[in-house]
């Protein structure tokens, strides 16, 4: 399970300024999708290899009353669904009456915590180290969210005990040898495919009363489908692993449906950071939308998260039924309108409650989950490479041509294809975006995003 870190401090010590600085990655891929919002505070986060989740929780007073209670509750949630807890303090400031009283709530969560001053930019750091240990959590780690001083030892110190991703192993032992070197069909054999034992993991994802539970119970009630035991329950979503005809599948439930005798009933209030977490362990993601409320703010939110984390996509437009003809025009436009970032991905249009277009979901999750995983030798994706730069060359930079020599697979589920070459660092976007169609459509990936990388080298 991804690690999950919650921000929290007074209002004004810098918070917002840290997620921004820990999440920015997102904001370069989410810019290129007009339409996609960033949440502002849920943010997905990498260092060095290991994908965790930031929870920005907005301002803790320490002293909450009123509309303040209300906004704490949110924060006091947050916290209690992360693993770790950064406290921000303000070293400008200096400790104030609220740092101690967050300091209390802190303290009394028993779970792992760090101590951060900001703003060290005009403190002399060491002063600052000092300067809060009253509060009885240790020294602070001194940084600058600003200025991103202080900042990577900060994030040694949160995250270093954490395991590294999978995949990131996996890239990180290949490159150590020289992936050119490495012989034909051999280079692959260690990026993780599906584990035989779960099937392909599954999480349907979506906002509250979208129909999550009702498509849950359905895949589950379905009479084809053989549902075992719970194989031991996670934190936060439900793993249920069933098997349909041939194939076993597990499914991701994070709308924390249980099973009463033969129906499924769901017992849990909706949760991003739980949300988040299933997208991370999921190899597809079947996403709900209400067809009757169209396209939501909320749902670009949670889509640019399943986008960020590469899993395979279907899209289930649930509650069809019973839509006037005209309606469903409607909608239609709307979806091609608004969902063209993700237009690689299959659209159902179902309804959980009577059943309809639910079994054509397996057909969409197993061909968008193999074309994530599937091993592609080097050379044919170099094959590829070069006739696409024979049809389209790449431009010129500086009076010399970038040269794209041969590609290799760097990872599965998403589909990860690393150029080496020249100048690769002039690459345009849009030629990133041509080889990438160029990919998607010889090897005809589909329900799959695709990750273009690019290493340099003379
Ligand atoms: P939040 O309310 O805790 O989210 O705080 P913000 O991130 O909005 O920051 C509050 C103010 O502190 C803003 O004016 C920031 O520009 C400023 N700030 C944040 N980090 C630093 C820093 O490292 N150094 C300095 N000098 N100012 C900072
Ligand atoms: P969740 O919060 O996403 O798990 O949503 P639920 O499964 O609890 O469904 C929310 C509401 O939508 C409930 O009242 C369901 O009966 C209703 N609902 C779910 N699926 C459908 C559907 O396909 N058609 C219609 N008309 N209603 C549905």
């Amino acid at each position: 399970m991804v690690p999950v870190i919650a921000l929290v401090g007074r209002p004004n010590v810098g918070k917002s300024t840290l997620f921004n600085r820990l999440t920015k990655s997102r904001d370069a891929i989410v810019a290129e999708y007009a339409g996609l919002t960033r949440d502002r505070q849920y943010g997905e986060a990498k260092w060095q290899g290991r994908t965790y989740i930031v929870i920005d929780t907005g301002g803790l007073t320490g002293d909450e009353e009123g509309i303040d209670a209300k906004m704490a509750e949110q924060s006091l949630q947050a916290m209690e669904e992360a693993d770790a807890v950064m406290f921000i303090v303000d070293a400008r400031v200096g400790m104030t009456p609220g740092d101690q009283m967050i300091a209390e709530h802190v303290r009394k969560l028993n779970k792992r915590y760090f101590l951060v001053a900001n703003k060290v930019d005009s403190i002399d750091p060491d002063l600052a180290r000092a300067e809060f240990s009253p509060l009885g959590l240790g020294d602070a780690l001194p940084i600058a969210a600003a200025h991103g001083r202080g900042v990577s030892y900060m994030l040694e110190q949160a995250l270093g005990s954490f395991p590294k991703d999978a995949a990131e192993q996996d890239v990180a032992e290949q490159e150590g040898e020289g992936a050119e070197q490495v012989a034909e069909g051999e280079e692959h054999k260690r990026i993780p495919g599906p584990s035989d034992k779960d099937g392909i993991k599954i999480a349907i994802i979506g906002r509250p009363n979208v129909g999550k539970s009702t498509l849950v119970n359905r895949m589950l009630g379905e009479e084809r489908v053989i549902v075992y035991d719970q194989a031991g329950t996670t934190r936060d979503s439900i793993y249920i692993p069933f098997e349909r005809g041939e194939e076993k599948y597990t499914l991701i439930d994070t709308a924390g449906v249980r099973r009463r005798g033969k129906i499924f009933e769901a017992v849990e209030k909706f949760s991003v950071v739980k949300a988040l977490q299933a997208i991370q362990d999921a190899n597809v993601v079947i996403f709900v939308m209400d067809a009757r409320e169209g396209v939501v703010e909320h749902d670009l939110n949670l889509l640019g998260f399943v986008l960020d984390s590469g899993r395979a996509l279907v899209i289930a437009l649930n509650k069809w039924d019973g839509m006037e003809p005209g309606e469903r025009d409607y909608v239609k436009t709307e979806l091609e309108r608004r969902l063209f970032f993700v237009d690689f991905a299959d659209i159902h249009f179902i309804s959980a409650k009577h059943g309809t277009g639910v079994g054509n979901l397996y057909k969409s999750v197993q061909s968008s989950f193999q074309s994530a995983v599937t091993r592609w030798p080097t050379s044919r994706l170099t094959q590829i490479l070069e006739d696409a730069v024979r049809e389209h060359q790449p431009p010129m930079v500086a009076g010399r041509r970038i040269k794209l020599r041969y590609a290799h697979l760097g990872g599965a589920n998403p589909p990860i294809i690393v150029i080496h070459g020249n100048q690769v660092d002039a690459v345009p976007k849009s030629y990133s975006r041509y080889l990438e169609n160029t990919y998607r459509r010889v090897l005809k990936l589909v329900g799959t995003p695709i990750r273009i990388e690019y290493k340099g080298g003379e």
